[in-house]
């Protein structure tokens, strides 16, 4: 009685106006209304429920595996599906059945993946997330062949899988949407001409949108054709359909969502909310509960919102309710609801103690829901505050595009109760191009919301990844940042905050120190391979006490026409062993230093303070030719990624210094529009060219004014990798 006086709605509990009328809404929706009942848990009869024993688990990487971990502890058997490029990937070794599907796209093969659910017994499929999770048809497969779904009945997939369709029905249940035209209509005079009514800005969306696809955001109306354009092309070919719909773009917006949940019986209950304000390329990259700062009142009518729109479509399963929240003016507006589980459900893992892949099985078993909306309110008060950082091979300093390759190293920050790492690949796997980015996701939980920052950070400096470009010392950068810390979140937070979020670090003193140390360390330990044991334990020769110069770059550092990266000095020599003279930064240190090899440890003693670091520096077959060798410190005073630098002689001799006219890709894609031609004059930020990685498109620009293009290296169709050279400039005139 306590609790329930200072939470006067429960969302779980609608009183009967809250109710849509069933002839306002989709069928399938009628089914909700038999019974609305939140406080129907209990007890089940084990017979009269859907035997689940043995589950396929339709997806890869960390949810697969997440998926497996829940059917491991109660004794569900699962079946592991993967492609011939994941034919190493964790996700396959985590169930004793694992079958391969072929071809990368096969993960989408609805054929293969039901023979192979039916000839195994699988009772049951599992989606997760992307792939299959939201296709309705799939759905509707699973049911003929009397498979169990693992989600929401088809119609409901249907209904919210649709951003046009789902506002109609959320508008029909009393759910606001943002103002917008999602009419039939797709010409485009008829969409600029609505765009114009609701003034500018506007944002164009793929009706069929998800993951930030097909979506655009256009200022005034001189772009909107061109923004269109793309938009629609990105839609194409993400999702084989190009309607678009037009809506007004709120330019303080934050994104707050509702997880929920339904059974079989009618209950519905909210699990509390989730902050993904935090975003680039409108796709999340930290997500909390609760949400900052927000009113209890307000996420009160939030999560009764969410109820709403998961009656309205009969719903069943794990489901999530976006809205967008007005910063300026309070409001909210339903976005869209996604009918499965979501990357960020871990954070109302976190602050209920719910096992939410748990409660999916239960509800397809026809299990009612384990806990009435009082008790999860009961939880989420005691259980404190959760973030989740999603960790991702990609560069923040050049817009966020996609990075791949090989995991050099990865240290993983210590896991507990309140720490805790859901990840696909393990030190050695590579992340391919041919599927997400996405390495890892960091939950921690704190009993505040500082508590829970502070954990983060601490989290994120243990973590140490070496190989592709990360953003982790990125997202070190916004849980320390201060308006982030004080929960002052919107959706263009980064945007706003460029001048803190990307700054211009330079290699310190120490830090250079430190590599030209482990790079003797690691030449020395090379020279005596035979030897065994860490350092200072070989045989020092004489030529370990000659003195050492290497030379280094900036991994990140910028290249291309006009632009000659910093080559930075350090030159080391043993005096006694173990005891060095170190000059870096015009400094002479004189330090102590031990190197183990096993762990890539380095501990250095300078004369006024002690850093143990950790320093990767990739075996030789490792080497890319074009680039050099990334060397990845990781140090207390920040984390640096180097190659050595070409001497002058040997880029004389492979001729990289013509490299200097060139324009190159920054990752691997496929050029999808050349834009020039040889002859051509360009000028500054001119497009080039577009290209396409991991289905995003990445227009690339002319790098200076008045610059002629010699020669365009690939044309449309073809396939580059990363640093390959996209557009050859003639030499400027010498002044
Ligand atoms: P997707 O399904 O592709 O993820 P959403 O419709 O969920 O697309 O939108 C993704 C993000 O785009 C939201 O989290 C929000 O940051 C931003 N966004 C969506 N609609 C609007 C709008 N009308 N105004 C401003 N920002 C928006």
């Amino acid at each position: 009685m306590r609790r329930s006086a200072r939470i006067p709605l429960r969302p779980g509990v609608l009183p009967r106006t809250h109710i849509p009328s069933i002839g306002a809404l989709a069928p399938s929706a009628q089914r909700s209304q038999r019974r609305w009942n939140a406080t129907a848990t209990g007890a089940h009869d084990e017979t009269s429920l859907r035997p689940i024993d043995s589950i396929l688990i339709a997806n890869r990487g960390e949810i697969a595996i997440r998926v497996n971990k829940t059917a491991a502890l109660h004794g569900i058997k699962t079946t592991t599906l993967y492609t011939d490029p994941d034919k190493h990937a964790q996700h396959a070794k985590s169930s004793a059945y694992s079958f391969n599907l072929g071809p990368t796209s096969a993960y989408l093969d609805q054929d293969k993946i039901l023979r192979i659910a039916k000839e195994n017994g699988c009772q049951a499929i599992h989606p997760g997330y992307g792939f299959l999770s939201e296709n309705a048809d799939f759905a509707r497969r699973c049911e003929q062949e009397g498979i169990k779904f693992i989600g929401p009945p088809a119609s409901a997939i249907d209904s919210m899988g649709d951003k046009a369709k789902s506002k109609d029905i959320m508008e029909k249940a009393n759910v606001a949407c943002v103002p917008g035209y999602r009419g039939s209509d797709q010409s485009v005079e008829k969409l600029e001409s609505e765009a114009e009514k609701m003034t500018y800005p506007v944002l164009i969306k793929a009706v069929r949108g998800g993951g930030g696809k097909g979506m655009r955001v256009v200022m005034t109306k001189e772009e909107f054709r061109d923004k269109l354009d793309s938009a629609k092309s990105e839609a194409r070919n993400s999702f084989g359909n190009d309607e678009v719909l037009v809506e007004k773009y709120i330019v303080r917006p934050r994104h707050v969502e509702v997880q929920v949940f339904a059974d079989q019986h009618g209950n519905v209950v909210a699990l509390g909310e989730r902050d993904c304000s935090i975003q680039r390329r409108h796709q999340k990259i930290l997500e909390e509960s609760p949400a900052p700062g927000l009113e209890e009142s307000k996420r009160r009518e939030l999560w009764d919102m969410a109820c709403r729109a998961a009656a309205a479509v009969g719903y069943e399963g794990a489901g999530t309710v976006e809205f967008i929240f007005d910063a300026d003016s309070g409001a909210v507006y339903f976005m869209e609801m996604n009918t499965r589980l979501q990357v960020e459900h871990p954070v109302t893992e976190m602050v209920t103690g719910v096992d939410l892949v748990e409660w999916q099985v239960k509800v397809a078993r026809g299990e009612k829901l384990p806990l009435n909306q009082e008790e999860v309110v009961e939880r989420i008060a005691r259980h404190g505050h959760a973030i989740e950082a999603r960790i991702y091979a990609e560069n923040p300093d050049k817009g966020f595009v996609p990075d791949s390759g090989w995991l050099e190293h990865v240290r993983l920050p210590d896991q507990g109760v309140d720490i805790r790492v859901d990840s696909g690949f393990v030190q050695g796997d590579e992340v391919s191009t041919n599927y997400d980015p996405m390495i890892a996701k960091l939950i921690v939980r704190g009993a505040t919301r500082r508590d829970a920052l502070r954990k983060m950070a601490r989290a994120l400096e243990d973590y140490e990844i070496a190989g592709p470009v990360t953003n982790v010392d990125f997202l070190k950068r916004i849980v320390r940042s201060t308006d982030f810390m004080e929960g002052e979140v919107e959706t263009g937070y980064i945007e706003k905050h460029k001048q803190e979020l990307f700054p211009q670090l330079t290699v310190t003193g120490e830090a250079l120190a430190e590599a030209g140390l482990a790079t003797y360390f690691q030449n020395a330990w090379s020279r005596q391979a035979s030897s065994v044991g860490s350092s200072p334990s070989w045989l020092q020769t004489d030529s370990d006490f000659q003195p050492r110069t290497f030379n280094f770059q900036r991994a990140d550092a910028d290249s291309g026409p006009g632009k000659t990266p910093e080559v930075m000095s350090v030159s080391v020599q043993q005096l006694s062993p173990g005891s060095f003279e170190v000059t870096s930064n015009d400094k002479v240190w004189e330090v102590t230093a031990t190197w183990e090899a096993a762990t890539k440890t380095l501990t250095t003693y300078f004369p006024h303070t002690r850093h143990t670091s950790r320093v990767v520096i990739p075996p030789p077959e490792r080497l890319n030719p074009t680039v050099g060798a990334p060397i990845h410190l990781f140090s207390p005073q920040g984390s640096f990624r180097l190659i050595p630098a070409p001497p002058s002689w040997l880029a004389k001799a492979l001729g990289t210094t013509e490299k200097a006219n060139s324009l190159l890709s920054p990752m691997p894609a496929k050029i999808l529009r050349v834009h020039v031609a040889p002859g051509d004059v360009v000028k500054k930020d001119q497009i080039l060219l577009v290209i396409e990685s991991m289905k995003m498109e990445t227009v690339i620009r002319s790098p200076g004014e008045n610059l002629t293009v010699k020669r365009v290296v690939h044309s449309e169709g073809e396939t580059v990798g990363s640093g390959v050279e996209l557009v050859e400039f003639e030499a400027p005139e010498e002044a």
